[in-house]
């Protein structure tokens, strides 16, 4: 039911990070994976790092805040690969300011990657899915911060807000085609966009105890519930956004 032999996987941001991991994944599970990030270098050690776990990967150089970046990106899955059935909305960026000190531009360049990004490759991954008529998964990597309130997050948890609510709509509008689409909210997980906070020992406490389990997360923590969801395993589920937070959100 977890096997994805024979599936193409779409992941935004595939380059490093927990986009990276869910790759490895997926691709340790059957799947043939197309990472799509801006840096070159990122993309090209990601690409070595999968190819030598006998993963079969595209990797491309892509701007999730640019619809004829996206767009192309999917032409050039299908080209390569000739269908898609899992799209992973990962790439995502946070600016961390008051709300007092949060300028446009901080403001449109996080909304522009995690919001618009996820809208703009959604909506080619889910207009390819129709067309297939193979059904698919659409799975939104969200946060803890798209729910609960949390200082110094303006920019962000609109972002993330928002896309809990894209996965209801897009659950809502996509199921007569057989396409499930569910929201993966991680707590602190170690990747390069948290290590320069979770370095700092008062904030990392801070965090620690926040969670019941005493820990922030690990990139294999992710593993089962973002299989579950990409899989058959959720045939039943979708609209649902689950937390993976060491107990953070269910206080
Ligand atoms: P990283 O900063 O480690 O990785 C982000 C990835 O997104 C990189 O591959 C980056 O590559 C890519 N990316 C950023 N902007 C764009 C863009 N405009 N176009 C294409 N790709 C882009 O972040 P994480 O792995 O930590 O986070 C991944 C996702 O998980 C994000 O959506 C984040 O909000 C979410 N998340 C993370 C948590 C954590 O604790 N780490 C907790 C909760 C949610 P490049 O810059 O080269 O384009």
């Amino acid at each position: 039911m977890f096997r994805l032999d024979g599936k193409v996987a779409m992941i935004t941001g595939g380059s490093k990070g927990i986009g990276l991991g869910i790759a490895q994944t997926l691709g340790r599970m059957g799947a043939k994976v197309a990472i799509a990030s801006r840096g070159l270098e990122d993309l090209e050690k990601a690409k070595k790092s999968l190819t030598e776990a006998d993963i079969e990967v595209l990797a491309t150089q892509v701007d999730v805040t640019s619809k004829k970046s996206v767009d192309n990106w999917l032409k050039e899955v299908i080209d390569n690969f000739g269908e898609v059935h899992i799209l992973i909305n990962n790439a995502g960026t946070n600016i961390r300011k008051p709300l007092v000190e949060v300028d446009e531009s901080d403001w449109e360049r996080v909304l522009d990657t995690n919001l618009k990004g996820v809208f703009l490759a959604g909506q080619a991954a889910a207009k390819q899915m129709i067309e297939q008529q193979t059904g698919g998964k659409i799975v939104n990597i969200s946060s803890i911060f798209g729910g609960v309130g949390s200082s110094f997050q303006t920019s962000y948890a609109a972002s993330k807000g928002g896309i809990n609510q894209l996965t209801k709509v897009w659950a809502s509008e996509l199921a007569e085609h057989g396409i499930n689409v569910n929201g993966l909210a991680p707590g602190y997980i170690k990747t390069p966009m948290t290590e320069g906070w979770l370095n700092d020992e008062e904030r990392y406490r801070g965090i620690v105890d926040q969670t019941m389990l005493k820990r922030v997360g690990d990139l294999e923590d992710l593993e089962g519930p973002l299989l579950l969801l990409a899989s058959d395993g959720s045939n039943y589920m979708t609209g649902q956004t689950i937390y993976v937070d060491g107990g953070w959100t269910a206080k």
